[in-house]
């Protein structure tokens, strides 16, 4: 199987602003933000889509769920800040390997487009 993207992000191969990591996942700044701050978190699994976890992914899920408000919170954003999974490519997924959009640093509208 060849790399996604976001491994090729995580094992250094391509550029990546790295913000945050653990052994778990990695946290970087999106490419094309879509607000002052954006940044995607990632499991250093390659999990395609949200759908394609299974029940021995739920502990890295739930992990990333409790370090994304930590990573929001030293990137200044405290409790203003939205996250995002974007699951399948009509929901607007174009890299599958999972990932948290944390996105804040401006006023955010309800509902996203
Ligand atoms: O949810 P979706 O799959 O559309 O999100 C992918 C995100 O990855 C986009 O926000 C895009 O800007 C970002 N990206 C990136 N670095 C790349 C390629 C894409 O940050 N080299």
């Amino acid at each position: 199987m060849s790399k996604t993207l976001f491994e090729k992000i995580i094992d250094g191969e391509i550029p990546g602003d790295i913000v945050f990591e653990d052994d778990q996942c990695v946290a970087f700044r999106d490419i094309n933000p879509t607000a002052p701050m954006h940044i995607l978190l990632v499991p250093r699994k390659p999990i395609p889509r949200l759908c394609d976890a299974t029940d021995e992914d739920a502990p890295v899920l739930g992990h990333m769920l409790r370090v994304a408000p930590q990573i929001a919170e030293s990137q200044g954003l405290g409790d203003a800040f939205r996250l995002v999974i974007n699951n399948g490519e009509k929901a607007g997924q174009t890299v599958f390997h999972l990932h948290l959009h944390i996105i804040g640093g401006r006023s955010l509208s309800w509902p996203p487009g």
